[in-house]
């Protein structure tokens, strides 16, 4: 069973990228049969945004991309359905905390005590020496005894990923091919922080992994994470799921696609009176080529001809007038 999701974090309105984002697992689910998920990746704190849980369900259900499994909202509550749940990242730290103490008795993970003060230091000789700035790996071997004395004293820590050396990781993606990296060109990811909940890339993991995610679709933004992320379902025995990264949506100078030239949310797109299933059609074909030339589609026969493979390997740009061509047509 293909199973696949939309993970957004609360941070603001929602992006046009994003309900792209959306649409691409909600079609690629519906045209193999398959469940689509919706959860919140809300473990940074300091990015939440009162109203916006709201905004993303508002933003999905008026256009039509409704998961099957996940947050829904009901008579102006926000509820969860499905059996994988909690679907609401901050809610799930006791299972976080049960993945992370077994990479901790496996020595797959380590505390890490070093202050902000020492971090920046490190990382401001390793770029007036030319080197990328990385974690030096200071606290990778600290005795268990005075790891437990620290912690029992209260002092702060977080808990990164203990890479090993000169290991290669590899995965294929729907979009780019085959990658691989070698574990000595990347950090000790941070995997809980300071305040005690999991980083992204820790809970992505093992959230996608205990929901059956079988496709990650997302931004190429998670490409330089995904070994990562691959590397950590190694360490768990998991098998990982089959990623497909998105190329930005871009503007005219090709740069990615910024409020500085004009909308980007879909909020504002629908206050001004784009109909829904413009909004949609314009963003399933901003990066992704049917087989023959229809350029009017609606959201069925969109799930009809949807095909990863048909997924541009570049940037597209967002092309105003084409959107307002095709609203015109509804
Ligand atoms: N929470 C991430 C975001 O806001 C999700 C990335 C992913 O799909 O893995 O984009
Ligand atoms: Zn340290």
């Amino acid at each position: 069973m293909i199973r696949d999701r939309f993970a957004p974090s609360p941070t603001g309105n929602v992006h046009v990228g994003s309900l792209r984002t959306a649409l691409y697992n909600y079609l690629f689910a519906k045209k193999n049969n398959g469940q689509f998920l919706l959860r919140l990746e809300d473990t940074d704190r300091t990015r939440y945004e009162e109203g916006a849980v709201e905004n993303l369900l508002d933003a999905l259900m008026v256009t039509g991309v409704v998961p099957d499994e996940g947050l829904f909202e009901e008579d102006g509550k926000i509820i969860q359905k499905g059996d994988c749940g909690p679907y609401i990242q901050s809610e799930r730290l006791d299972i976080y905390k049960k993945y992370i103490d077994q990479l901790l008795e496996n020595g797959q993970a380590y505390y890490c005590f070093c202050t902000k003060e020492r971090l920046d230091e490190v990382r401001e000789k390793q770029k007036a020496a030319g080197e990328t700035p990385r974690y030096d790996g200071h606290c990778r071997n600290l005795p268990r005894e005075e790891v437990e004395a620290r912690v029992a004293a209260g002092e702060p820590y977080v808990i990164r990923l203990k890479l090993p050396e000169d290991h290669v990781v590899a995965f294929d993606d729907a979009v780019r091919g085959r990658i691989e990296i070698n574990t000595n060109d990347l950090d000790d990811q941070v995997l809980i922080k300071t305040d005690g909940f999991p980083t992204y890339h820790f809970a992505v993991v093992v959230d996608d992994h205990l929901m059956g995610i079988t496709h990650v679709i997302r931004g190429e933004e998670w490409l330089p994470s995904t070994p990562k992320h691959v590397y950590l379902y190694e360490c768990f025995g998991w098998e990982q799921p089959q990623y497909v990264h998105l190329s930005n949506i871009l503007n005219d100078d090709h740069k990615k696609l910024s409020k500085r030239q004009g909308d980007v949310s879909v909020g504002d797109f629908l206050k001004k009176g784009y109909l829904p299933e413009a909004l949609i059609n314009f963003l399933a074909l901003l990066g992704w080529s049917p087989e023959n030339e229809q350029e009017i589609f609606s959201m069925d026969e969109l799930i009809e001809a949807f095909d990863l493979s048909r997924i541009n390997k570049s940037g597209a740009v967002f092309d105003r007038a084409k959107l307002d061509w095709m609203n015109a047509h509804y």
